[in-house]
């Protein structure tokens, strides 16, 4: 598939007048083409078609929406090494790693389509008629989960596959049945072009309404803002930094009609290592941290980027073992030059901190490429200066030395709201653990033990998600099936005629579908 630049508006492509041109991050050199940037014109053709397939769109049955998202994943694998040799010029990751992700991708749009197929994301309840219940007799009562409208989604950098034009917030949009208008991240247009190509395949070979997808572009902020802002638009889904996910919440809470925003923004992802652990393996405990810390450069939202530990010898031991994996790790190319000056102002100001101990730091350099840093303080520094709990995008950590287990979980208490929290412990370690866990669940949307965060797994109970600013709305997940829920709706139906009622609400429903019914669920 050659590379033309244009968007996408309901399955025509659109050249305009303004644009900009991929960069390879390795090199700093722009990649030839041009990439067409909305105006407010192209913005609004696309919400208006996303409205225009609203209806039939929704009512399509989940198997035919489940063949769309097979399709999907098809079109999507189908595009071969290309895709990934685009990929590795745009974002610096390796091929390797975006082999990976383009099968955890397609996976992901094949797991929504299970979901559909199963038909519990509806979550049907029934109660029935009680015409003769006293004091007043109780009405018909059937209730399932409906599409909330057409769906804006804003990619990520990190994940240029898994977590953009065709990744889990488009995945789980059009799985609930909402169209979707997708705004490029203008770090992997070709990318993203690629991908949504692959969708817009798919929407004709499945006879569906062209407007069940766009894909606008902009390399400053209008063209999103003016697509949170249009009428049409239901709900938002995004994944990037703390200030790009509050400034769209703050668009769409100011509309004539707010609506959610479900913004992945911001986590550092505390690591607590209990005695018993650093006593069992602290040098490979060491190791394994850094791993995970330089991995993908540390552009992960799930990245270890705080340790808590009880001072103890073999907490030594471990700083040690971490600190020459640092030093041995050999740099890596960060996504954009704008990602990688965020990261060095970010190492810069935590080495600056009174009371804070560089452990370890690369030298900075004067492209995209970085590596490591770690650092320490004690509690007392810790809790003096929000610096420290902060997200630096990046492979940089703090380690956090607390003098006793009570001061350990107090700074635990400071922290804001993560998507992960991970505890290293053994089993002597359980009643120390039984203090951290109700702490730990409180911030965090996925709480594991004895491994490290980054990894995220497709699947039915994965939580991707938590308390502020982790997540703009801790009730949900963009990662795993639980995420459809964030794009449906509960309606009621109460007296209304067998006829006319969807199949799911009819008498003994859909074969095999679990349903409530009067209180206790039956398939
Ligand atoms: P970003 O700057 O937030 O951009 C993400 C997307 O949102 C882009 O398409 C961007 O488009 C748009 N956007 C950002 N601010 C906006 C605003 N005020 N109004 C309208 N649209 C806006 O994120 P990024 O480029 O992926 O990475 C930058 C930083 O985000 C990183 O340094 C890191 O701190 C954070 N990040 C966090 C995660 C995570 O999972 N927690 C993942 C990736 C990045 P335009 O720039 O074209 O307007």
């Amino acid at each position: 598939m050659s590379i033309t630049g244009e968007l996408f508006i309901a399955g025509e492509r659109v050249a305009t007048s303004r644009t900009y041109q991929a960069v390879d991050p390795s090199t700093g050199e722009a990649l030839g083409e041009s990439f067409s940037i909305a105006g407010s014109g192209e913005v609004a053709r696309a919400c208006e078609a996303a409205e225009a397939a609203f209806a039939s769109y929704s009512a399509t049955a989940p198997e035919d929406r489940a063949r769309f998202l097979e399709a999907i994943a098809d079109n999507l694998e189908g595009l071969g090494d290309a895709l990934l040799e685009r990929g590795v010029q745009e974002t610096g990751l390796p091929t390797a790693r975006l082999t990976g992700e383009r099968g955890r991708t397609a996976n992901q749009l094949r797991l929504f389509a299970g979901e559909l197929r199963d038909g519990g994301y509806e979550g049907v309840r029934i109660d029935s008629a009680l015409p003769d219940r006293e004091p007043a007799p109780r009405p018909a009562l059937r209730a399932r989960k409906v599409a909330l409208g057409p769906v804006a989604v804003f990619g990520a950098s990190n994940f240029p596959l898994a977590f953009s034009v065709a990744g889990g917030d488009t995945a789980s949009a059009l799985a609930a049945g909402c169209p979707v208008v997708v705004k490029a991240h203008p770090a992997h247009p070709g990318v993203c072009e690629m991908v949504a190509g692959a969708i817009t395949k798919a929407v004709a070979y499945c006879g569906l309404h062209a407007g069940v997808f766009s894909m606008i572009a902009d390399t400053g902020h209008e063209g999103g803002q003016a697509l949170v802002a249009n009428p049409h638009i239901a709900a938002v889904g995004f994944t990037g930094s703390r200030g790009g996910g509050l400034a769209l919440m703050k668009i769409a809470a100011e509309r004539a009609v707010p609506i959610p925003v479900y913004a992945e923004m911001s986590a550092v992802n505390p690591v607590v290592l209990l005695k018993g652990a650093l006593q069992k393996d602290a040098a490979g405990l060491g190791e394994a941290f850094v791993g995970s810390l330089t991995m993908g450069a540390g552009q992960f939202c799930t990245n270890p980027g705080i340790v808590f530990a009880v001072d103890c010898p073999e907490l030594d031991a471990f700083v040690e073992a971490a600190r020459k994996a640092v030093d041995a790790a050999a740099p890596q190319t960060m996504l954009t030059r704008g990602i990688k000056s965020a990261y060095d102002s970010g190492v810069e100001k935590l080495a600056q901190v009174k009371g804070v101990n560089t452990l370890a730091r690369a030298e900075k350099t004067d492209t995209c490429q970085a590596g490591a840093a770690l650092f320490e303080a004690a509690a007392d520094v810790f809790e003096g200066d929000a610096a420290l709990s902060e997200e630096v995008f990046g492979a940089s950590s703090v380690l956090v030395r607390c003098r006793d287990e009570a001061t350990l979980v107090k700074a635990l208490e400071r922290l804001e709201g993560q998507l992960t929290a991970t505890i290293h412990l053994t089993e002597s370690d359980h009643d120390a653990a039984a203090k951290v866990l109700p702490v730990l669940e409180r911030r965090a949307g996925r709480i594991l033990a004895n491994g490290w965060p980054t990894g995220v797994e497709v699947c039915h109970a994965m939580v991707h998600g938590g308390p502020f600013p982790a997540t703009s709305d801790p009730r949900s997940t963009s990662v795993g099936t639980m995420a459809i829920d964030r794009f449906l709706r509960p309606v009621c139906f109460q007296n209304i005629p067998e006829a006319l009622l969807p199949a799911s609400l009819k008498g003994e429903g859909i074969e095999g579908r679990l349903r409530r019914v009067d209180g206790d669920w039956r398939s």
